[in-house]
Protein backbone atom coordinates (compact mmCIF):
# COMPACT_ATOMS: atom_id res chain seq x y z
CA UNK A 1 0.00 0.00 0.00
CA UNK A 2 1.37 3.74 -1.10
CA UNK A 3 2.22 6.31 1.55
CA UNK A 4 -1.23 8.72 1.81
CA UNK A 5 0.12 12.00 1.40
CA UNK A 6 -2.63 14.25 3.38
CA UNK A 7 -3.13 17.64 2.97
CA UNK A 8 -4.23 18.55 6.70
CA UNK A 9 -0.65 18.09 8.66
CA UNK A 10 0.91 20.64 5.63
CA UNK A 11 -2.06 22.79 6.14
CA UNK A 12 -1.66 22.52 9.96
CA UNK A 13 2.14 23.26 10.00
CA UNK A 14 1.46 26.04 7.74
CA UNK A 15 -1.02 27.70 9.93
CA UNK A 16 1.99 27.58 12.43
CA UNK A 17 4.31 29.58 10.52
CA UNK A 18 1.76 32.33 9.84
CA UNK A 19 0.59 32.79 13.55
CA UNK A 20 3.70 33.68 14.34
CA UNK A 21 3.74 36.23 11.97
CA UNK A 22 0.10 37.40 12.75
CA UNK A 23 1.10 38.22 16.24
CA UNK A 24 4.16 40.04 15.11
CA UNK A 25 1.52 42.29 12.55
CA UNK A 26 -0.59 42.70 15.22
CA UNK A 27 1.48 43.84 17.60
CA UNK A 28 2.42 46.68 15.10
CA UNK A 29 -1.02 47.30 15.10
CA UNK A 30 -1.63 45.82 11.56
CA UNK A 31 -4.50 43.35 11.32
CA UNK A 32 -3.47 41.15 7.99
CA UNK A 33 -7.07 41.43 6.08
CA UNK A 34 -8.35 39.46 3.06
CA UNK A 35 -11.24 40.98 0.82
CA UNK A 36 -13.15 38.58 -1.11
CA UNK A 37 -14.69 39.46 -4.10
CA UNK A 38 -17.70 37.42 -5.80
CA UNK A 39 -19.87 38.18 -8.31
CA UNK A 40 -23.67 36.96 -7.97
CA UNK A 41 -24.16 33.86 -6.26
CA UNK A 42 -22.69 30.70 -7.68
CA UNK A 43 -22.55 28.08 -5.31
CA UNK A 44 -19.12 26.40 -5.93
CA UNK A 45 -17.98 30.57 -5.35
CA UNK A 46 -19.50 30.64 -2.25
CA UNK A 47 -18.74 27.52 -0.87
CA UNK A 48 -14.96 28.15 -1.44
CA UNK A 49 -15.54 31.60 0.04
CA UNK A 50 -16.86 30.29 2.96
CA UNK A 51 -13.96 27.72 3.55
CA UNK A 52 -11.69 30.64 2.99
CA UNK A 53 -13.82 32.74 5.81
CA UNK A 54 -13.86 29.92 8.13
CA UNK A 55 -10.01 29.48 8.30
CA UNK A 56 -9.50 33.19 8.40
CA UNK A 57 -11.18 33.61 10.99
CA UNK A 58 -9.77 30.48 12.76
CA UNK A 59 -6.11 32.15 12.23
CA UNK A 60 -6.59 35.94 12.96
CA UNK A 61 -7.32 37.40 9.35
CA UNK A 62 -9.58 40.00 8.80
CA UNK A 63 -11.92 39.15 5.92
CA UNK A 64 -13.66 41.86 3.81
CA UNK A 65 -16.77 40.27 1.48
CA UNK A 66 -17.46 42.27 -1.43
CA UNK A 67 -20.33 40.32 -2.86
CA UNK A 68 -21.38 42.20 -6.10
CA UNK A 69 -24.11 41.74 -9.00
CA UNK A 70 -22.80 39.16 -11.77
CA UNK A 71 -24.44 41.94 -13.89
CA UNK A 72 -22.31 44.82 -13.03
CA UNK A 73 -20.39 46.04 -15.93
CA UNK A 74 -16.35 45.98 -16.37
CA UNK A 75 -15.87 49.52 -15.62
CA UNK A 76 -17.77 49.22 -12.14
CA UNK A 77 -15.73 45.89 -11.36
CA UNK A 78 -12.45 47.51 -12.11
CA UNK A 79 -13.39 50.57 -10.29
CA UNK A 80 -14.51 48.17 -6.77
CA UNK A 81 -10.38 46.71 -7.60
CA UNK A 82 -9.37 50.27 -7.85
CA UNK A 83 -10.58 51.00 -4.30
CA UNK A 84 -9.46 47.79 -3.01
CA UNK A 85 -6.07 48.17 -4.69
CA UNK A 86 -6.29 51.91 -2.65
CA UNK A 87 -7.62 50.72 0.38
CA UNK A 88 -4.66 50.27 3.05
CA UNK A 89 -5.81 48.12 5.33
CA UNK A 90 -6.70 45.42 3.06
CA UNK A 91 -3.73 43.39 1.78
CA UNK A 92 -4.88 40.88 -0.77
CA UNK A 93 -7.46 40.43 -2.93
CA UNK A 94 -9.10 36.99 -4.11
CA UNK A 95 -11.19 37.65 -7.13
CA UNK A 96 -13.73 34.26 -7.35
CA UNK A 97 -13.47 33.56 -11.11
CA UNK A 98 -14.39 32.59 -13.79
CA UNK A 99 -15.77 36.66 -14.47
CA UNK A 100 -19.19 36.31 -16.63
CA UNK A 101 -18.79 36.73 -20.00
CA UNK A 102 -19.51 39.92 -20.92
CA UNK A 103 -16.49 41.00 -18.66
CA UNK A 104 -12.96 40.97 -19.97
CA UNK A 105 -10.77 38.50 -17.95
CA UNK A 106 -7.50 40.31 -19.05
CA UNK A 107 -8.60 44.02 -18.16
CA UNK A 108 -9.83 43.09 -14.62
CA UNK A 109 -6.70 41.12 -13.67
CA UNK A 110 -4.22 43.84 -15.25
CA UNK A 111 -6.13 46.20 -12.57
CA UNK A 112 -5.17 44.13 -9.80
CA UNK A 113 -1.92 45.65 -7.97
CA UNK A 114 0.53 42.38 -7.58
CA UNK A 115 1.20 43.65 -4.19
CA UNK A 116 -2.73 42.46 -3.03
CA UNK A 117 -2.27 39.36 -5.80
CA UNK A 118 -2.72 36.16 -3.47
CA UNK A 119 -3.66 33.85 -5.67
CA UNK A 120 -1.19 34.68 -8.73
CA UNK A 121 -3.86 35.70 -11.24
CA UNK A 122 -1.88 38.73 -13.01
CA UNK A 123 0.66 38.26 -15.32
CA UNK A 124 3.38 40.22 -12.82
CA UNK A 125 2.88 37.49 -10.44
CA UNK A 126 3.09 35.13 -13.03
CA UNK A 127 6.26 36.32 -14.48
CA UNK A 128 7.66 36.05 -10.75
CA UNK A 129 7.30 32.64 -10.64
CA UNK A 130 9.47 32.44 -14.06
CA UNK A 131 11.78 35.31 -12.93
CA UNK A 132 11.67 34.46 -8.94
CA UNK A 133 11.08 37.88 -8.38
CA UNK A 134 8.97 38.50 -5.25
CA UNK A 135 6.46 41.69 -6.33
CA UNK A 136 3.35 38.79 -6.66
CA UNK A 137 2.25 35.49 -5.44
CA UNK A 138 2.11 32.40 -7.30
CA UNK A 139 -1.05 30.78 -7.60
CA UNK A 140 -2.20 28.61 -4.80
CA UNK A 141 -2.50 25.47 -5.79
CA UNK A 142 0.40 25.26 -7.64
CA UNK A 143 2.43 26.65 -4.26
CA UNK A 144 0.14 23.84 -2.76
CA UNK A 145 1.46 21.50 -4.69
CA UNK A 146 5.04 22.42 -3.99
CA UNK A 147 4.27 22.86 -0.06
CA UNK A 148 3.13 19.27 0.17
CA UNK A 149 6.22 17.23 -1.47
CA UNK A 150 8.32 20.14 0.87
CA UNK A 151 6.99 18.86 4.00
CA UNK A 152 6.94 14.88 3.53
CA UNK A 153 10.56 15.57 2.76
CA UNK A 154 10.15 14.33 -1.22
CA UNK A 155 13.01 16.60 -2.93
CA UNK A 156 12.36 17.71 -6.67
CA UNK A 157 16.30 18.39 -6.91
CA UNK A 158 17.76 16.40 -9.48
CA UNK A 159 14.33 14.08 -9.81
CA UNK A 160 11.87 13.61 -12.77
CA UNK A 161 8.62 15.19 -12.63
CA UNK A 162 6.30 14.73 -15.13
CA UNK A 163 2.94 17.16 -14.55
CA UNK A 164 0.03 17.01 -16.84
CA UNK A 165 -2.24 19.92 -17.73
CA UNK A 166 -0.69 23.85 -18.26
CA UNK A 167 -3.36 25.69 -17.22
CA UNK A 168 -1.91 28.86 -16.15
CA UNK A 169 -3.73 28.37 -12.82
CA UNK A 170 -1.54 24.96 -11.55
CA UNK A 171 -0.06 23.17 -14.64
CA UNK A 172 2.66 26.07 -15.95
CA UNK A 173 3.17 27.23 -12.46
CA UNK A 174 3.55 24.31 -10.90
CA UNK A 175 6.10 23.33 -13.31
CA UNK A 176 8.34 26.12 -13.27
CA UNK A 177 8.11 26.20 -9.52
CA UNK A 178 9.59 22.49 -9.92
CA UNK A 179 12.04 23.76 -12.48
CA UNK A 180 13.22 26.09 -9.95
CA UNK A 181 14.04 23.33 -7.02
CA UNK A 182 16.18 22.14 -9.73
CA UNK A 183 13.90 19.05 -10.96
CA UNK A 184 13.63 17.92 -14.94
CA UNK A 185 10.22 18.73 -15.63
CA UNK A 186 7.99 17.28 -18.52
CA UNK A 187 4.65 19.40 -19.05
CA UNK A 188 1.99 16.94 -20.73
CA UNK A 189 -1.39 18.48 -22.33
CA UNK A 190 -4.44 17.02 -24.58
CA UNK A 191 -1.96 17.04 -27.47
CA UNK A 192 0.69 15.15 -26.01
CA UNK A 193 1.52 11.63 -27.97
CA UNK A 194 1.65 8.74 -25.44
CA UNK A 195 1.22 10.71 -22.31
CA UNK A 196 0.95 7.38 -20.19
CA UNK A 197 4.57 6.78 -21.54
CA UNK A 198 5.74 10.20 -20.29
CA UNK A 199 4.35 9.63 -17.18
CA UNK A 200 5.92 6.16 -16.54
CA UNK A 201 9.28 7.35 -16.84
CA UNK A 202 8.32 9.99 -14.33
CA UNK A 203 9.91 9.81 -10.40
CA UNK A 204 6.73 12.45 -9.71
CA UNK A 205 4.02 12.93 -11.33
CA UNK A 206 1.62 16.41 -11.12
CA UNK A 207 -1.64 15.86 -12.62
CA UNK A 208 -4.12 18.53 -13.35
CA UNK A 209 -6.21 18.24 -16.09
CA UNK A 210 -10.11 18.17 -14.59
CA UNK A 211 -11.06 14.33 -15.53
CA UNK A 212 -11.95 11.68 -12.77
CA UNK A 213 -9.73 9.04 -12.41
CA UNK A 214 -8.21 9.78 -15.81
CA UNK A 215 -4.29 8.66 -14.43
CA UNK A 216 -4.89 4.98 -14.14
CA UNK A 217 -2.65 2.19 -13.86
CA UNK A 218 -1.45 2.79 -17.42
CA UNK A 219 0.39 6.06 -16.29
CA UNK A 220 1.97 4.13 -13.74
CA UNK A 221 5.25 2.24 -13.09
CA UNK A 222 6.71 1.00 -9.42
CA UNK A 223 7.56 3.26 -6.81
CA UNK A 224 6.53 6.74 -7.97
CA UNK A 225 5.17 9.81 -6.16
CA UNK A 226 1.42 11.30 -7.74
CA UNK A 227 0.09 14.55 -6.64
CA UNK A 228 -3.19 14.74 -7.22
CA UNK A 229 -4.89 18.69 -8.13
CA UNK A 230 -8.21 17.15 -10.00
CA UNK A 231 -11.46 17.82 -8.13
CA UNK A 232 -14.24 16.08 -10.14
CA UNK A 233 -17.53 14.24 -9.36
CA UNK A 234 -17.25 10.30 -10.48
CA UNK A 235 -20.13 8.59 -12.25
CA UNK A 236 -21.30 7.56 -8.47
CA UNK A 237 -21.58 10.88 -7.57
CA UNK A 238 -18.20 10.86 -5.48
CA UNK A 239 -15.79 13.25 -5.17
CA UNK A 240 -12.29 12.75 -6.28
CA UNK A 241 -8.99 13.18 -8.00
CA UNK A 242 -7.30 13.08 -11.87
CA UNK A 243 -5.85 10.03 -10.50
CA UNK A 244 -7.18 6.43 -10.14
CA UNK A 245 -6.78 6.17 -6.30
CA UNK A 246 -6.70 2.26 -6.54
CA UNK A 247 -4.08 1.92 -8.87
CA UNK A 248 -1.95 4.70 -7.11
CA UNK A 249 -2.24 3.12 -3.80
CA UNK A 250 -1.24 -0.68 -6.21
CA UNK A 251 1.82 0.52 -7.74
CA UNK A 252 2.98 4.41 -6.08
CA UNK A 253 5.04 4.94 -3.51
CA UNK A 254 2.64 8.00 -2.18
CA UNK A 255 0.20 9.88 -3.39
CA UNK A 256 -2.14 12.71 -2.21
CA UNK A 257 -5.98 11.95 -1.49
CA UNK A 258 -9.01 13.51 -3.05
CA UNK A 259 -10.79 15.10 -1.10
CA UNK A 260 -8.00 15.80 2.29
CA UNK A 261 -5.13 16.55 -0.05
CA UNK A 262 -4.07 19.53 -2.08
CA UNK A 263 -7.10 21.21 -1.87
CA UNK A 264 -7.00 21.15 1.62
CA UNK A 265 -3.73 22.86 1.72
CA UNK A 266 -4.93 25.78 -1.02
CA UNK A 267 -6.33 27.60 1.86
CA UNK A 268 -3.67 27.93 3.83
CA UNK A 269 -1.28 28.85 1.47
CA UNK A 270 -3.93 31.47 -0.02
CA UNK A 271 -3.75 33.14 4.10
CA UNK A 272 -0.15 32.86 4.20
CA UNK A 273 0.15 35.15 1.24
CA UNK A 274 -2.16 37.50 3.24
CA UNK A 275 0.29 37.54 6.01
CA UNK A 276 2.76 37.70 3.73
CA UNK A 277 1.16 40.56 1.80
CA UNK A 278 0.84 42.66 5.27
CA UNK A 279 4.39 42.31 6.05
CA UNK A 280 5.62 43.78 3.03
CA UNK A 281 3.36 46.61 3.32
CA UNK A 282 4.50 46.82 6.54
CA UNK A 283 8.01 47.60 5.76
P1 LIG B 1 -8.05 23.56 -17.00
O1 LIG B 1 -7.84 25.03 -17.07
O2 LIG B 1 -9.29 22.97 -17.60
O3 LIG B 1 -6.79 22.87 -17.65
C1 LIG B 1 -6.75 21.48 -17.85
C2 LIG B 1 -5.44 21.12 -18.50
O4 LIG B 1 -5.41 19.72 -18.63
C3 LIG B 1 -5.26 21.71 -19.89
O5 LIG B 1 -3.92 22.12 -20.04
C4 LIG B 1 -5.59 20.54 -20.83
O6 LIG B 1 -4.81 20.51 -22.01
C5 LIG B 1 -5.14 19.37 -19.97
N1 LIG B 1 -5.89 18.15 -20.28
C6 LIG B 1 -7.22 17.97 -20.26
N2 LIG B 1 -7.52 16.70 -20.53
C7 LIG B 1 -6.36 16.06 -20.71
C8 LIG B 1 -5.99 14.72 -20.99
N3 LIG B 1 -6.92 13.77 -21.14
N4 LIG B 1 -4.69 14.43 -21.10
C9 LIG B 1 -3.75 15.39 -20.94
N5 LIG B 1 -4.02 16.67 -20.65
C10 LIG B 1 -5.31 16.99 -20.55
O7 LIG B 1 -8.04 23.02 -15.51
P2 LIG B 1 -7.28 23.59 -14.19
O8 LIG B 1 -7.90 24.87 -13.76
O9 LIG B 1 -5.81 23.52 -14.38
O10 LIG B 1 -7.73 22.48 -13.15
C11 LIG B 1 -7.35 21.14 -13.29
C12 LIG B 1 -8.02 20.33 -12.19
O11 LIG B 1 -7.58 20.82 -10.94
C13 LIG B 1 -9.55 20.45 -12.14
O12 LIG B 1 -10.08 19.22 -11.70
C14 LIG B 1 -9.80 21.51 -11.09
O13 LIG B 1 -11.05 21.36 -10.46
C15 LIG B 1 -8.68 21.21 -10.14
N6 LIG B 1 -8.26 22.35 -9.31
C16 LIG B 1 -8.06 22.10 -8.00
C17 LIG B 1 -7.64 23.11 -7.17
C18 LIG B 1 -7.35 22.78 -5.73
O14 LIG B 1 -7.29 23.65 -4.88
N7 LIG B 1 -7.09 21.51 -5.41
C19 LIG B 1 -7.50 24.41 -7.66
C20 LIG B 1 -7.66 24.63 -9.03
C21 LIG B 1 -8.05 23.58 -9.86
P3 LIG B 1 -4.89 21.67 -23.15
O15 LIG B 1 -4.15 22.84 -22.59
O16 LIG B 1 -4.20 21.05 -24.30
O17 LIG B 1 -6.36 21.92 -23.34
Amino acid sequence: MAELLKGAPVATAINERVAADIEMLKGKGVEPCLAIVQLGNNDADTAYANGAKKKCAAIGVAVKEVSLSAEISEAELIEKINELNNDTAVHGVLLLRPLPAHISDDNVRAALRPEKDIDGITDISLAGVFTGNNVGFAPCTAQACIEILDHYGITLKGKTVCVIGRSLVVGRPVAMMALRKNATVTICHSNTVDIEAQARQAEIVIAAIGKAGAVDGRYMSEGQIFIDVGINVNDAGKLCGDVDAAAADAAAAAYTPVPGGVGSVTTSVLISHVVEAAKRAAK
